[in-house]
């Protein structure tokens, strides 16, 4: 090793940002960002980036101050991806569907020292910063009238296009600052290395297949893991990104047709929204559509239903503490022996650790041991490696808890199967314990989602005298479809698994989701207790 150690040349720190230097030294003309009739060129894009970051050191912002953004998915919020960076500082996206009291919280626990707020969305932050003492200096997209703020544009204007970054100084300083919903407690804050988002950026690349002729649909909220670390990965691919406001069908089969999307990300929910998209919604386009599905577990029937209508399914599991994707469902050798039926049923699993995280273990909650890989004993995943949150801002107990061991404890209840993927029966919290059984809330749900009516199925527990819990199922039929009584469904359960699982209770309505589309059985939770 004599004369070979690092040198300036080839130790870098990694950091996201040189991706966008590299993309606009590499391919400048091509297009970057697509916002309706705005088309914005990586080079433009770069350049836009240097201005914000040079206007806000220029306004005082350092090395780990933290800029916030409330805004939903613009051109902006890719730009503050990079230009935060940049600066060194970090970048705290908030949920725009939050109130403003958790908005405030955050930006009180996060110490922010910039807002930027998309006028849409200026209500909402002056009712949070006027909870604030000290309010962060606040910058405003787009026309939000008097007294909003800097204007966004102004600092552009203002800023330097030949801004010389640094970046941080090392590739484990902090770069994100992302918020847990918080249902129970205050929210906790995720914080996210240079060095994770770079490579959480190059496996989700490499892992859904995005190049340099991807066009990459934001059907995911950008402000929701750093939208899964997508901005950097598209990026990092020199892809195009097109800009969504609004998750609407209509929009995203135009969308889909008008620019040759390549490339969508969304929860379950956002996929049965295609699948069962009116026939005047839909749009006819040349192109295979890959789309990546997570955040909640898709059940086999919309992973069927969207590859039969032409879509290619990647399947993702992760979390806001793995910066997005950990997991994929990536096809074995075998699958191709498989039935069509069979081989959904795999791709509903959640796979195995994508190529930049170290590993991906299940393990048993008493003794701490790997379960074995038998596809039937039920363990909790744990996940190892460098696109691991760094812990939790400010709250070294739940750090402490959540990263124990060197691993990061996810609260997912899975199996392990012989070929390596894991298949989630449960988040810890939701499996249900009736006469001693465990019952896999999803496997239920599996089945329900196979009944014709059926467009989505929530399975919670209920308080039982005799069993302790029973099952309980909340239905959302497909529009236009006849109801079928409760006894029909409990009927259709019955054929297809054992007495001990069938929902005794079946509850049809709308049901409730959060803000980035996964369905709350929390709220579901109490109704059952609730139902007569
Ligand atoms: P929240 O905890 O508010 O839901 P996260 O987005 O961090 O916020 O959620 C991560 C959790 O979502 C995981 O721990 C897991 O329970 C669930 N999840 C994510 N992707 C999948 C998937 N593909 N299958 C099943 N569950 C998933």
């Amino acid at each position: 090793e004599a004369g070979l150690e690092k040198r300036a040349a080839n130790y870098v720190p990694l950091t996201p940002a040189s991706l966008l230097a590299r993309a606009a030294a590499a391919f400048g003309a091509r297009v970057a960002v697509i916002d309706g009739e705005r088309r914005i060129t990586y080079a433009a894009l770069h350049e836009r980036c240097l201005r914000l970051a040079s206007a806000l050191a220029g306004r005082g912002i350092r090395r780990l101050d933290t800029v916030a953004i409330l805004a939903s998915n613009i051109p902006e919020m890719v730009e503050a991806h990079f230009a935060v960076p940049m600066l060194g500082a970090v970048l705290n996206p908030l949920n725009t569907r939050l109130d403003p009291a958790t908005i405030a919280f955050s930006l009180r626990h996060g110490d922010a020292r910039v807002l930027i707020v998309e006028a849409a969305h200026a209500a909402l932050a002056a009712r949070a910063l006027a909870e604030l003492e000290q309010p962060p200096l606040v910058v405003s997209i787009g026309q939000a009238g008097q007294d909003a703020g800097v204007p966004y544009e102004a600092l552009i204007e203002g800023g330097d296009p030949a801004y010389a970054w640094k970046g941080p100084e090392d590739e484990w300083q902090s770069l994100c600052l992302l918020y847990t919903s918080g249902t129970t407690g205050d929210p906790k804050g995720a914080v996210y290395s240079h060095r994770g988002a770079y490579l959480q950026a190059l496996g989700n690349a490499v892992t859904f297949g995005l190049s340099g002729e991807s066009v990459y649909l934001w059907t995911l909220p950008m402000f929701h893991c750093s939208g899964w670390s997508y901005p950097w990965a598209c990026v990092a691919a020199g892809a195009t990104q097109v800009c969504l406001r609004k998750v609407e069908p209509a929009e995203i089969f135009r969308l889909i047709a008008e620019h040759g999307v390549t490339h969508l990300c969304g929860a379950p929910i956002v996929l049965s929204m295609i699948a069962h998209a009116p026939a005047h919604e839909r749009r006819d386009f040349p192109q295979v559509v890959r789309c990546a599905v997570g955040g909640a577990a898709p059940s086999s029937t919309i992973i069927r239903t969207m590859e039969e209508m032409g879509f290619r399914i990647t399947h993702l599991y992760g979390a806001t503490e793995s910066y997005g994707p950990a997991t994929a469902c990536l096809a074995q050798p075998d699958w191709q022996d498989l039935s069509d039926e069979a081989r959904y049923q795999r791709m509903a699993r959640q796979g195995v650790a994508l190529a930049t995280l170290e590993a991906v273990t299940v393990t048993d909650p008493e003794t701490g041991e790997p379960v074995p890989r038998d596809g039937s004993r039920i363990g909790e995943i744990r996940l190892r490696g460098n696109t691991i949150m760094k812990g939790y801002l400010g709250n070294p107990g739940a750090t402490g808890r959540a990263l124990a061991d060197g691993w990061y404890a996810t609260g997912d209840l899975a199996v392990w199967h012989p070929d390596g993927s894991v298949e989630i029966k449960d988040r810890s919290k939701d499996i249900i314990i009736s006469g001693g059984e465990n019952i896999s809330s999803l496997e239920v749900e599996e089945v329900l989602m196979r009944h014709p009516a059926v467009m989505l199925a929530a399975v919670v527990a209920r308080p039982d005298e005799t069993w302790g819990e029973t099952p309980c199922a909340f239905l959302e039929a497909k529009p236009d479809a006849t109801l079928p009584s409760a006894d029909e469904v409990i009927a259709f359960c019955r054929e297809r698994m054992a007495r001990f699982k069938v929902p005794k209770r079946v509850v049809f309505g709308p049901l409730p989701k959060t803000s980035t589309g996964k369905i709350q059985k929390f709220v579901l939770r109490e109704l059952a207790r609730e139902l007569g």
